[in-house]
């Protein structure tokens, strides 16, 4: 079964059609047991189309077809220099379908088309590419030890990786997933989030298109509570990667604990400090830190959510900021506009949550300067960009928003800005803004984050890794050190003269 959509936007014109079955072993088909879920366009709420919804038996076979390809086809039998090359076609395969790709996703997901494409899609296309390049360069050492002795390590993929995403941003999360896995020799099973589903299911048709052996992706949608236990329970998974809450990170790490100790990588959520300082450049600051919690809706993970504000720069900061908050809600509505920039929360649960932790900062005494409520009359779940003041106390500001919601706390000593700082338990990003350069770096060192902005915010390279301090995660997605999470490390010793 197929969903097709015509675009008539003033951005993007055209047609899309994607399968709405389950892609396993090359194939869409039905899932084993029935089951379907709605697909609902979050800027106007209304239903788009439905897409199957798997469940364990669905699971059970894509990781048996999974297990045959590895065998097969890929692993071991398929050398990198072919894995790089089909991964390279997936890459301009993507590029070559950009726009429509582009106008999928921010029908699903609610993001400004021209965010989508420049942001969203270009970052595919070029995290393909850039695993695709190391898929022939995946290389163990030889480790001199004595003259009687060859010693050295193998790289060896895991076989069949179970890979589970969330939906803020559905494409990239999934190419940040299949890139690494791919190039070191593992063949997958990817969950979708089942709230947006609709761009990995047209990524499948490039995927037999590119001419990836059936088996080697197999993506299964469906709910966190089947499909996504399923994959963390099943014991032919041998490593389990995923993107998404602190709360369900842990029952994964449970799940694998339980079952076959699979090995597991979690990129979870967030509270991210963004420092600034009296000597900072303070419309850049500026610039930087709206980017950081009002882009994709602040549905970031890495969100600069709570911005500390030495008191010297406090006043200007708050003022300069909240014009800028207040000026997105010109920008506010139908993503398919050129002008738009903010678009709606994904879902009406999120936009409720998102909600609920702007009841619970006005209860908790929080000083509003802009936003703070649904923004327009119509079906969308749409929230003003919102600016408050408040302290490290108030559950606004220690927990998760996910959304347009940023928190300004005002700092005395750079001592007292480390402390507020690290004091959470996320340790996903952080930001240091000074034009003191040696300060700048000082304190970026002790900041408990995987990653450390230093006069910037929100960047990610396909070269850089990604991951997260304490609660944030374990592992490390992008960038070479990605290798790590999908190969095992053999040690090989070869007796070339011992004698016993
Ligand atoms: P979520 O944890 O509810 O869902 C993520 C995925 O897990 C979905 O595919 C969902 O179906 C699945 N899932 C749910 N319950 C499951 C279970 N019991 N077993 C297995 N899988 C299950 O998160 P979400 O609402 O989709 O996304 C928002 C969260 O993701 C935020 O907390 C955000 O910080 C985090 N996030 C983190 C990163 C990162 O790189 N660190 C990136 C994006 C999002």
């Amino acid at each position: 079964q197929t969903f097709s959509y015509d675009f008539d936007t003033p951005t993007f014109k055209g047609t899309t059609k994607v399968h709405t079955g389950l892609f396993i072993n090359g194939k869409f088909v039905a899932p084993a047991e029935g089951g379907s879920i709605e697909v609902v366009n979050p800027a106007t709420g209304k239903t788009i189309t439905s897409v199957a919804a798997g469940t364990k038996k669905d699971v059970d076979l894509a990781v048996k077809a999974a297990k045959e390809a590895y065998k097969k086809s890929w692993g071991l039998k398929c050398p990198g220099s072919e894995r790089g090359r089909l991964l390279s076609k997936f890459a301009d395969l993507v590029e070559q379908h950009i726009d429509e790709l582009s106008a999928l996703e921010t029908l699903n997901v609610g993001k400004p088309f021209l965010v989508a494409k420049t942001l969203d899609v270009t970052s595919v296309v070029a995290v393909l590419r850039y695993f695709a390049g190391w898929a022939d360069k995946i290389q163990g050492k030889v480790i001199e030890t004595n003259a009687d002795k060859l010693s050295y390590t193998r790289h060896e993929p895991y076989g069949v990786v179970g890979q589970i995403i969330p939906w803020n941003y559905p494409m990239l999360m999934a190419a940040w997933k299949l890139g690494p896995a791919l190039a070191t020799g593992n063949t997958v099973v990817l969950k979708p989030s089942e709230i947006t589903p609709l761009t990995a299911q047209r990524l499948s048709d490039f995927i037999i298109e590119a001419g990836f052996p059936p088996g080697v992706v197999n993506i299964v949608n469906g709910y966190g509570n089947t499909v996504g236990q399923a994959i963390s329970e099943h014991p032919d998974i041998s490593k389990v990667a995923f993107t998404g809450s602190t709360a369900v990170g842990r029952k994964i790490q449970e799940a694998s604990a339980k079952s076959n100790l699979k090995a597991v990588t979690l990129e979870l959520g967030g509270k991210s400090p963004c420092i600034i300082f009296d000597d900072a450049d303070i419309e850049q600051a500026v610039k930087w830190a709206t980017l950081g919690i009002f882009s994709n809706a602040g549905q970031i993970c890495a969100a600069s959510s709570r911005i500390l504000l030495q008191e010297g720069i406090y006043d200007a900061f708050v003022e300069k900021f909240t014009a800028v908050a207040k000026s997105l809600q010109h920008v506010t509505g139908d993503p398919f506009l050129a002008e738009t920039q903010h678009g709606p929360q994904v879902s009406r649960t999120q936009f409720e949550r998102v909600m609920s932790y702007l009841h619970s900062a006005r209860t908790d005494g929080a000083k509003f300067h802009i936003g703070g409520e649904k923004h327009g009359i119509g079906e969308g779940f749409f929230i003003q960009p919102t600016v408050f003041t408040g302290d490290n106390h108030m559950k606004a500001v220690k927990e998760e928003i996910f959304g347009p919601v940023a928190a300004l706390i005002k700092f005395k000593t750079e001592e007292e800005a480390i402390e507020l700082a690290n004091d959470s338990s996320y340790g996903l990003a952080a930001a240091v803004f000074s034009e003191n350069s040696s300060r700048a770096l000082r304190v970026s060192h002790q900041l408990e984050s995987g990653t450390a902005y230093v006069n910037c915010y929100g960047i990610t390279e396909p070269g850089m890794p990604f991951g997260g301090y304490k609660q944030s995660g374990n592992g490390r997605e992008c960038g070479e050190y990605a290798l790590n999470m999908y190969t095992e490390v053999k040690a090989v010793h070869v007796n070339i003269g011992m004698k016993i």
